[in-house]
Order: structure tokens, then sequence, then C-alpha cells
């Protein structure tokens, strides 16, 4: 099988590229991305070489080279996107450039070439937030802010897809990933930057805003069951239920960098800030056998070990 993955230079699209690579050694990847400044082909640089991997740099909205990267294709995994919610309040024109319009120029092609399947990594933050209780799949989107709407945009142009030209897409909604290679401007790798660097950690509001984390791999392995055993035309929950707010988050650091409470600074909330996600992720694990595998608390320390020796 030949995959077009989009996004592969940045944080989960690189695990995703890994994972497959590994587990999959007949398999071909073209990983198409623009290089933002969240893209980093140093997180490829243990697969570069591999002779079933190419990269490519170029836009997802851009209809020539993805024209021509799909032809070569059998399925898509769509990955690339704006995501940092921050910059979608500051300037949200880029998140609908990349997010819809990037989605619909990958959806044309998959139509064009008549793909396999087409997988389009959408976010829990779709859903918005809520204090108790776990979104299903059926559940209304009532997205936030520009970016979680940018999402949801592009899933109804996936499902509008399947309906009209039976494009077999599918569409998986993560919670909040942790893990290795993520550019530090989300939470966790911008505090342990800021924490090595001897400054304080600038937490919004009173950092009792709640996220359920799962390791990145553990995601991985998730998309992967999608694109072989989803059925076209499902949403699919991804999440464990590993609720922290970002203060515990913060505390957790402190801890095993040895660092105290002082240095946090608390700042003025983020406008529009959602208070808590949840996903009820039953599906994914009754119809398609997923469970998580990396333990919070492991996974967790392994990754600050990896951040001290890694960032820059
Ligand atoms: P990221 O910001 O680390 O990486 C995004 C990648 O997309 C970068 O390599 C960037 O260069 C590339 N890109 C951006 N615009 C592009 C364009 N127009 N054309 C081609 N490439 C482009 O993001 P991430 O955290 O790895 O998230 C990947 C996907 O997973 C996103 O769709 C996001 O919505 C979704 N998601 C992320 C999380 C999370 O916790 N990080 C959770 C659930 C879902």
């Amino acid at each position: 099988m030949k995959l077009l993955v989009t996004g592969g230079a940045g944080f989960i699209g690189s695990h995703f590229i890994r994972h497959m690579l590994a587990k999959y050694p007949d398999y071909q990847i073209i990983n198409l991305d623009k290089l933002t400044y969240a893209g980093n082909l140093e997180n490829c640089k243990d697969y570069a070489e591999n002779p079933n991997y190419r990269f490519v740099q170029g836009d997802i909205a851009d209809k020539k080279v993805v024209d021509e990267l799909a032809a070569e294709a059998d399925v898509i995994i769509n990955i690339a996107a704006e995501t940092h919610v921050d910059n979608s309040i500051e300037g949200p024109t880029v998140f609908l450039e990349t997010n819809v319009i990037g989605t619909q120029v990958l959806l044309e092609a998959a139509k064009k070439y008549g793909h396999k399947r087409y997988v389009q990594v959408s976010t829990d933050e779709v859903y918005g937030d809520r204090l108790d209780g776990s979104f299903v799949e059926t559940d209304k989107l009532t997205p936030s802010n520009p970016y979680s709407a940018s999402k949801a945009a592009a899933e109804l142009l996936c499902m509008s897809y399947n309906r009209t030209y039976s494009t077999p897409v599918l569409i998986s909604r993560c919670s909040n990933n942790y893990g290795t290679h993520q550019y530090p401007e989300k939470l966790i790798p911008l505090f342990i930057k800021k924490l090595l660097a001897g400054e304080k950690v600038p937490l919004y509001g009173d950092g009792l805003h709640v996220r359920d984390w799962l390791h990145v791999t553990d995601h991985c392995k998730a998309i992967d069951l999608i694109l072989h055993k989803g059925k076209v035309g499902e949403t699919y929950n991804i999440g464990t239920n590993e609720e922290h707010n970002n203060l515990e988050i913060t505390r957790m650091l402190l801890e095993i960098l040895g660092l105290t409470e002082d240095r946090i600074e608390y700042v003025t909330d983020r406008l529009g800030h959602d208070l808590r996600y949840s996903v009820d992720a039953s599906k994914i694990k009754s119809e398609l056998g997923w469970a998580a595998e990396v333990k919070f608390e492991d996974g967790f320390a392994e990754m600050v070990e990896w951040y001290k020796n890694n960032l820059k």
C-alpha cells in the first residue's frame, strides 16, 4: 500500500510515520508537509533514509502538488493542520486556508483517484467543553475557537464528500496528546523549555482547565486501526479519561525537575478557554479493539527526560 501522509514533520505525523514504517515494511509513505514553524525535519531524521519513505515539501492547499502525489497513492491520511489555539485567536485566516481549504483539496484528489480510504485526523475539541460526562460521536459539534471551528468544518466537508461522492472517509477525534517531538508552543514542551531555561511558566487563569492526556504512540496505533479496520463513513473518538488539569500537569513537571511552585506565574486566561474536554472512546475499543498501552506516569517521565536531552 502507498500512503500519502500529510503533516508528517509535525508532532503526531512524525510519530505516525515512524510507527507505520516499523510495522509495515512493505508500505511506502510519502510525507507532504509545508514545514511551517511547527514542522521540523529533525522529527523524521531516524527514518529519513528509509527506502520506503519520501519527503515532499508542499502545501495541502496547493492543488497541483496534491494532485501529483495523490495520483501515486492508494490512501490519504490527513494529519497536517494549523494547531495552536492561541494563534487561531490572533489570526484565524491561515487556519481556514490549511484546515478547511487544504482538506477540501485532499478530498478532491481522493475523489479523482478513487482512493481506497481517506482518514481525517480531527480532535475532541470539535465538541467544545463540558463540565461532567463525556461526548459520544453522535453529539453535536459546538467548537469554541477558530481552531476547533476550522477542524469541525473540515469534518463536515469530509462527511459531505462521503454522502455526495461516496468518498471513503473515516474521521478520528482524539484527546490531548503528550510525548516527544512536540513543538514548544503547547503547554508541556513550552513549560519544560522555560523551566530548563530558569524562567517562570505562564499558567492561564486558575490553571484548573482539564484535559484528557493520551500518549502520542497510542494515538498513532488508533489511526492505524481506523485506517485498516474502521468502517467507512464513521467517526471514532480516541481517549483514555486520564484527566488532569493544567495546574496538576505543571506540578508534575516541577516535581520531576526538582523545582518549586514559585516558578508558576498565573496569567490572564485565554479568550473563550474551554474548561474541560472529555470523550467516550467505547466505540473504538469495542469495534476496533483499541486500547491505550502507555501508562501515564511512565510515558510522562520518559517524555520529560527526552525534552531535557533534546530541547534546543
Ligand atoms: P503540529 O502543529 O505539531 O504539526 C502540524 C504539521 O502540519 C507541521 O509539520 C506543519 O508544518 C504541517 N502543516 C501545517 N500547515 C500545512 C499545510 N498547509 N500543508 C502541509 N503541511 C502543513 O500538530 P500536531 O499536534 O501533530 O497535530 C496533528 C493533527 O492532529 C492536527 O490535525 C490536530 O488537529 C490533530 N490533533 C492533535 C492533538 C494534539 O494533542 N496535538 C490532539 C488531537 C488531534
